[in-house]
């Protein structure tokens, strides 16, 4: 998934170290389940237009996907596939595409044009699938679930900035999870602090390049496949499950402060931290009281 995951957890016994080294082995399994680079992976073969039944975790992730694409109006896409790989987000080979390129592979994109069928996906076309946008935070519910099942009390499950963190850490302190100024990796834009949840951030400085003097990043509109240009520098969402913080941030990342805060209201327990280009700093009624929130 491109980034380096820590976890933590307690008490310090050997079937807690267990538990901690088969939630690594959980998150392979569905890093390798949800991957669309090999040629031989199932979303390959979905590519090609080849009939597939997809596995439980590729059937969850997507299904969560879907749920959110509908809920966005499509802001959020895991039909992407084809306009990401375009880019070369996927393949750490970033580069321009031109125009003409891009308006074609648009024409893949629609999650409407899929339906899943139990475990089979139904299109009439062929379907460039990206999971990239919940499969961090799917990994990283189901590493907590191992952890949570094998004994542990408390833990950590860290997928670079997108975890899940459970129970009272010895001396009964909160999780403190900062969240990163835009433009500089020592800097803190504010500081979280959680019992039990999720939080997941999605940022245009987290992976872009630059030419011509513009700088790209890998959040796409799915209107336009081109970068998402909102009026934000990051969303950081605080949720129960790591997957929805994961998907919904994306999603807010493209629809902007207006129409994302608008995605926002009703979902309980769900809490926003929208850093602005003009470097203003928005929270949602919840970030303050129901979790803490340091500004910095
Ligand atoms: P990160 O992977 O850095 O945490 P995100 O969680 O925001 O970032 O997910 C971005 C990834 O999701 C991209 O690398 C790409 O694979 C995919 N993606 C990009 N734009 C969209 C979109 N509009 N809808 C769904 N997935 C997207
Ligand atoms: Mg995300």
């Amino acid at each position: 998934m491109g980034t380096l995951v820590e976890i933590a957890a307690y008490p310090d016994t050997n079937r807690v170290r267990t538990a901690v080294a088969e939630a690594y082995e959980r998150m392979e399994a569905i890093e390798a389940a949800t991957d669309h680079r090999e040629e031989d992976s199932v979303l390959a073969a979905l590519r090609r237009g080849e009939r597939v039944t997809l596995s439980g975790d590729l059937r969850a992730a997507f299904a969560s996907a879907m749920m959110i694409a509908r809920e966005s109006s499509g802001a959020f896409d895991p039909t992407m596939g084809k306009v990401v790989s375009l880019w070369g987000f996927d393949m750490d080979t970033p580069r321009l595409p031109l125009e003409q390129e891009l308006r074609n592979s648009l024409k893949t994109v629609g999650f409407e044009k899929v339906t899943l069928a139990g475990s089979i996906i139904k299109a009439d076309s062929p379907v460039w699938l990206d999971l990239g946008g919940v499969a961090k935070g799917y990994a990283v519910d189901e590493a907590v679930k191992v952890l949570k099942e094998q004994g542990a009390s408390a833990g950590i499950v860290n997928a670079g900035g997108d975890l899940k963190a459970f129970g009272k850490k010895p001396g009964g302190k909160r999780w403190r999870i900062g969240v990163q100024a835009p433009d500089d990796h020592q800097e803190l834009a504010g500081v979280l602090e959680i019992t039990n949840g999720a939080v997941a951030t999605s940022g245009d400085y987290e992976r872009y390049f630059e030419t011509g003097g513009k700088r790209y990043h890998h959040i796409l509109d799915p209107g336009t496949g081109y970068p998402a240009r909102s009026g934000l520098r990051s969303v950081t969402i605080v949720a129960f499950d790591c997957l929805l913080a994961d998907a919904l941030s994306t999603a807010i990342f493209v629809m902007g402060p207006e129409k994302g805060l608008e995605l926002l209201k009703g979902r309980d327990g769900v809490h926003a931290v929208l850093v602005l280009e003009t470097g203003e700093v928005l929270t949602t009624g919840g970030v303050g009281s129901e979790v803490g929130f340091e500004r910095r």
